[in-house]
């Protein structure tokens, strides 16, 4: 719950300053062969996120 609340807050500031908030668009993973989870390309919250280049 705590958690939950906090991911929304900085996800709110982030928003607010104008941030990109959607994971997939830096995710190794964003391309159609490769992730099947519904929330591609808008995702702001996943388990499977994997920065690009690392
Ligand atoms: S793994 Fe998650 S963050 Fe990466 S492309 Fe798929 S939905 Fe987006």
């Amino acid at each position: 719950m705590t958690q939950n609340w906090k991911d929304k807050f900085v996800f709110r500031i982030k928003k607010l300053l104008g941030m990109n908030v959607f994971l997939c668009d830096n995710c190794k993973w964003n391309w159609r062969g490769a992730c099947h989870d519904t929330a591609r390309p808008n995702a702001t919250k996943c388990p499977e996120y994997t920065r690009r280049g690392s």
